[in-house]
């Protein structure tokens, strides 16, 4: 792959292999401030990989070693996500830096081509579950919205980069989905669902404030139209859809 250097100090010892991809956005004005403050001692934040909107990628840390972008978060069980994963951060302005028209910045074409082909680099060199390739808004829902919902995944997933739920037909949807009122069964069912797809979520049958945090996490990477945290009947599909898929992806691995 092209890419140029630009070494961060910010980095240590892995404790576990690599099994992890997560996918960033950078959320600052422009790269050059990026790459100031992923290469700044005190800043105490670093990625391996930075990639500009022109497509340029700059490599920050070894993939031997253990970059600090994901911070505190949970997915499948573990934690300290940093030791198992790969991290790219990819410049984009983020929910922080609009565009002029109220819209999320897009992701230019060159960057998301040059994204594309740094995950099939990552993934033909580690044996990493589509399951286990996440952004950093599922890993840590409460404290996270990057890389947004107006990242490509379904082209991505097309592209063998995770995966992509088939999409239910709305003539097919009936009932509702799952309300504040419903029973703590309805609402046990759905956070079990999330816990195995591998959110960290409290089992309370209750449609509370951690439980929406986690639809609305999940609605940025697989139901990008509707970032509402509510659990309407096309979202609660796509939940038992991911589900299944990464329950025989697992199975497969
Ligand atoms: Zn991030």
């Amino acid at each position: 792959m092209d890419m140029q250097d630009a070494p961060s100090p910010n980095f240590d010892e892995r404790k576990h292999d690599v099994d992890m991809l997560v996918l960033h956005y950078t959320g600052m004005e422009n790269g050059a401030l990026a790459l100031d403050r992923l290469r700044d001692p005190e800043a105490k934040v670093s990625s391996h990989y930075l990639v500009f909107e022109n497509g340029d990628i700059v490599r920050m840390v070894p993939e031997s070693l253990r970059a600090w972008h994901a911070g505190a978060g949970s997915w499948q069980g573990d934690d300290d996500l940093n030791s198992r994963s790969v991290g790219i951060e990819i410049v984009n302005g983020g929910h922080d830096f609009l565009a002029d028209d109220g819209a999320l910045p897009a992701y230019p074409e060159a960057q998301v081509q040059a994204v594309l082909a740094l995950c099939k680099f990552i993934l033909k060199r580690h044996n990493i579950p589509m399951s286990r390739i996440v952004g950093h808004s599922d890993i840590a829902p409460a404290r996270k919205t990057d890389p947004g919902e107006h990242f490509p995944w379904e082209r991505f997933a097309k592209a063998g980069v995770g995966v992509w739920p088939a999409q239910p037909d709305p003539d097919g949807l009936m009932g509702k989905g799952v309300e504040a009122g419903d029973d703590g069964a309805a609402v046990e069912r759905l956070q079990k669902a999330f816990a195995e797809i591998g959110y960290g979520i409290k089992l309370t049958g209750k449609l509370d404030a951690q439980t929406m945090t986690v639809v609305r996490a999940f609605q940025r990477r697989f139901v990008q139209d509707r970032v509402t945290g509510l659990v309407d009947l096309k979202t609660a599909a796509l939940v038992e859809a991911v589900r299944s898929l990464y329950a025989s992806s697992a199975a497969s691995a």
